[in-house]
């Protein structure tokens, strides 16, 4: 995968989306966004080795998500809805828990994506009319 070129509009300039950076398997990641369409990624992008040994980690939802409460969810989609004038279909890229996409199924309809085959096992059981 080019690593250069933001993957929805092609342009190459970046600027950092958020003061933080995450250390993880020897590297430090950062999050850039896209200075045309503001689309924000992970810098560099991470490698299947990178991904194998995060997404292995059967304890991985339980160690990162634990701590969010789904209040924390709540004020996500209401922050959403200042923005959002009609019912839309939603793409939870990462759905983690499915706390955000039981919350913004409320209002709209949301689907989910996982790595993680084990996540979205758990997932289908939770959030049955769901696809992930
Ligand atoms: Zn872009």
């Amino acid at each position: 995968m080019k690593d250069k070129n933001c993957i929805i509009c092609n342009k190459k300039k970046f600027v950092l989306a958020f003061p933080f950076n995450t250390y993880f398997n020897g590297k430090i990641f950062f999050y850039k966004k896209c200075s045309s369409c503001k689309f924000v990624r992970i810098f560099p992008y991470p490698t299947q080795q990178d991904l194998k040994k995060l997404y292995n980690d059967k304890s991985y939802h339980k160690k990162f998500y634990s701590i969010i409460e789904t209040n924390e969810y709540k004020e996500s989609v209401n922050y959403l809805e200042k923005y959002l004038n009609n019912r839309i279909k939603l793409l939870d890229f990462g759905s983690g828990n499915g706390h955000f996409i039981k919350e913004i199924n409320k209002i709209h309809k949301c689907y989910g994506v996982e790595f993680s085959l084990e996540t979205i096992k758990r997932l289908k059981k939770k959030l049955r009319k769901r696809l992930f």
